[in-house]
């Protein structure tokens, strides 16, 4: 999987964390959801199997279950009570990309927050085989924050992984990606991706 340019925005979360946006733009398409699923995971792994990455994802990578929250603020934060990042996902056996993949290179971005709203990415595996309790609640894949299974095990924290298959999400984390903002500490473009680029991607969106 060869990068050739990759972007990435570095703030400060309230708390006061240094917290990551990055895009990763590949040479290769990830073309189907058998590539797409050596990428990115959306399951609570297999304690027997996996037992380091199935800790770190109980840990790190679950949504709080909100459907019975009324004060959980996904469900307040769009105002119309539902959870502005779609939890619970869809139960699926298999990964399906939804829409229409209408650029020549499909993007990866590794982001620690943003939402996953549909259209232009994958509906990822989610075959409901494990789940784990978190709080007294039973969890189980409808809860999981997709994830790279080493990049996880390998920096033990939160870091969300997506596949953007459509140019409206990577018009979404360029823009995102290139505002400005008092709580940026870093932002760059690696040179093979100009500014020139940039712009053609988000007028052409
Ligand atoms: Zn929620």
């Amino acid at each position: 999987m060869q990068v050739v340019a990759h972007v990435y925005r570095i703030e400060w979360q309230a708390r006061g964390m240094p917290h990551a946006h990055c895009l990763f733009i590949l040479r290769n398409k990830l073309m189907s959801p058998r590539h797409i699923d050596q990428v990115v995971w959306a399951e609570i792994p297999c304690p027997r199997k996996y037992p380091v990455l199935h800790a770190i994802v109980c840990k790190r990578m679950i949504h709080d279950p909100c459907d019975n929250n009324a004060d959980a603020l996904c469900l307040q934060k769009n105002g119309k009570g539902t959870c502005y990042r779609h939890f619970p996902k869809r139960l699926n056996n298999e990964t399906a990309i939804i829409g229409a993949c209408s650029h020549d290179v499909v993007h990866v971005f590794v982001i620690s927050s943003l939402l996953n709203s549909g259209d232009g990415y994958p509906e990822y595996r989610r075959r409901g085989r494990t789940s784990s309790v978190r709080n007294g609640t039973v969890i189980d894949d409808r809860w999981v924050v997709p994830y790279n299974p080493f990049l996880l095990e390998t920096f033990d924290a939160h870091i969300n992984v997506e596949v953007a298959a459509h140019k409206r999400c990577f018009k979404y984390v360029y823009a995102y990606t290139a505002a400005l903002s008092s709580s940026v500490i870093s932002c760059a473009f690696r040179p093979t991706l100009n500014f020139l680029q940039v712009q053609t991607l988000l007028q052409s969106a």
